[in-house]
């Protein structure tokens, strides 16, 4: 075990897994100011690393006193960004929980490997590659559709980008509740939000529109809103 790197020190995470995911929320939260330690099982990896985190620590997280002798139980976050190897990033999380302290995310591989972190008691488990395909996949399908937001199994939140057909009209003419069964949450105008609109509330080019429902409800909504 090795530590390579110091840098200035704030909230406390711990990011397990240098792959391109890892590697990402490691140094996105280092650019944000975090204090951040980044541990993987392979040096290259670590190295790799080391001149942008906190600490870069050459360490197994299936190997429970490593990560007691790093202190893991001191951090206000641990991400596992262990992706292949699905039993260690089980045992990891296994070990993490037992441990206790941190909240713990887990990046999962597939749907079983979710379910199990979940069982397991993962506070947080994420699937960066099924929900960033979805996102990419609602916007090709309908290029006014710019994000796209899975809640649950039933729901979901898009951003819509107001199309030549909304230009001029109001929430109450466009009548998104009943013609869709969706839920207007709030406009984006700009720099802007607005978070409460109302039904008198007129849409202009380039507004956002924020919008919550079901799943099915949102395709429909989506289709009608694709042509332009
Ligand atoms: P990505 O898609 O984000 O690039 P991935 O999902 O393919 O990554 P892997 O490449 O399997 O994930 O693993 C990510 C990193 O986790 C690798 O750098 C690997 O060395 C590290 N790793 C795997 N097992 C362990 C372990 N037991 N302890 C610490 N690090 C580990």
């Amino acid at each position: 075990m090795k530590v390579m790197a110091h840098k200035a020190a704030k909230k406390q995470y711990a990011v397990i897994g240098m792959g391109r995911f890892g590697f990402s929320v490691a140094n996105a939260l280092s650019s944000m100011g975090f204090d951040v330690l980044a541990i993987d099982s392979d040096e290259h990896s670590t190295q790799a690393v080391s001149n942008i985190v906190t600490h870069a620590v050459t360490a197994d997280s299936t190997d429970e006193e490593a990560l007691r002798a790093l202190g893991i139980r001191n951090f206000d976050v641990v991400v596992v960004a262990i992706g292949e190897d699905i039993q260690a990033s089980i045992l990891t999380t296994l070990i993490l929980k037992d441990l206790g302290g941190p909240l713990i995310v887990v990046k999962a591989q597939n749907e079983l490997h979710g379910k199990v972190l979940n069982k397991i008691g993962a506070d947080k488990v994420i699937f960066p590659e099924r929900d960033m395909g979805l996102r990419v996949a609602h916007h090709l399908t309908s290029p006014n559709i710019l994000d796209y937001i899975e809640l649950s199994d039933e729901y979901s939140i898009v951003e819509l980008k107001a199309t030549k057909a909304m230009f001029g009209q109001n929430l109450k003419e466009l009548d998104i509740r009943a013609r869709f069964g969706c839920n207007v949450m709030a406009i984006k105008r700009g720099t802007k939000m607005n978070i409460s609109p109302a039904a008198s509330d007129k849409l202009a080019d380039g507004d956002i529109l924020i919008i919550v429902g079901e799943k099915s409800d949102l395709t429909k909504l989506e289709l009608a809103y694709s042509e332009e």
